[in-house]
């Protein structure tokens, strides 16, 4: 029910727009967290092409598009010649393309966590391991979390955990309806093609993106449980799909992975200060788009921590809006 409301023409501007507010400034994020040096070798900003197999499937999808025109979203339509000049792998199935200019991808997401990590512990960051079980929650909020390892002394807590939140947040009596939305992706060190960028397909549901470690096509949803087994048909299933894309590619070495998205009916994430209390700070539930609205999140964060005012307005994000 929250997704159909969610759904309705009055609600998918707003929600188009917040997204916006996250995505516009992401680069410039990476860039301040990561230093210029580090995004030089972990991202790639030549764009991303979204792909059709019909000119009629891409008139389509046209409302989609109109509304990233709408928000200064620079696109531009590829017909058949076009596209083979700019991706020659391309099948013959393919027929045309949208063109995102002002798109960047990252080539290596474990080094972007890692070289933040890095950072964090430069600046003077503790990083420890525990799994966080509770809160020992007195008048003022959370005194201390919970661990596998016992009980930390806490004087401001930011739940962050992903598709686990939901259960932590439950603990601070916020309930969000945060579900796994899970995905599959296969990474294909020598494909025997080199796309220049990103290639999403749109009536096949996944990206085929150019990472340091290969070809990695990514996508499909799966609504399962947290713990439930991952099902790697749906791994296989990509590569099939990948060879409408490109139809020389080469499956031999390829890993196989699931995720999983915390995603919530809305399509935004919770960011903010949680109800009731003055030192707990949400940052979950990003769904699709968690590694590109990490850093804008992690800054927004840390200005509401630090009790200045946060760059953009997180009233479209609260937790308790369902
Ligand atoms: C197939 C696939 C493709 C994707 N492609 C993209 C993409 O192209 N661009 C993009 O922006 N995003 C993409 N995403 C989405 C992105 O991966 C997620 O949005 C992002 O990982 C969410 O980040 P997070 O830190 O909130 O959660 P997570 O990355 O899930 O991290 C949560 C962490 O919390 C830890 N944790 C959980 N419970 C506890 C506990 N009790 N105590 C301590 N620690 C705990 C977990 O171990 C985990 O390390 C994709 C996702 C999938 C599955």
């Amino acid at each position: 029910m929250h997704l159909l409301a969610a759904s309705r023409s009055g609600r998918v501007g707003p929600i188009a727009d917040a997204l916006r507010a996250l995505n516009a400034p992401a680069l410039d994020a990476y860039r301040r967290l990561l230093g210029a040096g580090d995004v030089a070798r972990l991202v790639r900003d030549n764009g991303i092409l979204y792909v059709y197999e019909s000119e009629a499937a891409l008139d389509a999808d046209d409302a989609g598009w109109a509304m990233r025109r709408a928000r200064g979203i620079r696109v531009e339509r590829i017909g058949r010649d076009a596209l083979r000049q700019l991706e020659p792998a391309l099948g013959p199935g393919i027929a045309c393309a949208m063109l995102i200019e002002d798109s960047a991808h990252v080539v290596d997401p474990a080094g972007v966590v890692k070289t933040l990590a890095e950072r964090f512990a430069a600046d003077g960051g503790g990083i420890e391991r525990r799994r966080v079980t509770g809160f020992d929650l007195g008048p003022e909020g959370p005194r201390a979390v919970y661990t596998d390892a016992g009980p930390r002394d806490a004087g401001a807590v930011v739940v962050a955990a992903g598709a686990w939140s939901r259960t932590l947040a439950a603990k601070l009596g916020s309930r969000v309806p945060l579900e796994a939305e899970r995905g599959y992706h296969v990474t294909l060190p020598d494909p025997g093609v080199a796309p220049s960028r990103p290639v999403g397909f749109i009536e096949r549901g996944f990206i085929a993106t150019p990472m340091a470690m290969g070809l990695r096509l990514a996508g499909t949803v799966e609504l399962a449980s947290l713990d439930a087994p991952p099902d790697y048909r749906r791994a296989r299933a990509l590569l099939e799909h990948g060879r409408r894309l490109f139809p020389g590619l080469d499956g031999d070495g390829a890993s196989e992975w699931m995720g999983c998205r915390p995603s919530l009916p809305d399509s935004l994430p919770v960011i903010g200060r949680a109800p009731g209390f003055s030192n707990v700070y949400f940052a979950f539930g990003h769904g699709h788009l968690g590694l590109t609205q990490g850093a804008v999140t992690g800054e927004l964060i840390a200005a509401l921590v630090a009790g200045r005012p946060p760059a953009i307005d997180l009233a479209p994000y609260r937790a308790d809006r369902f």
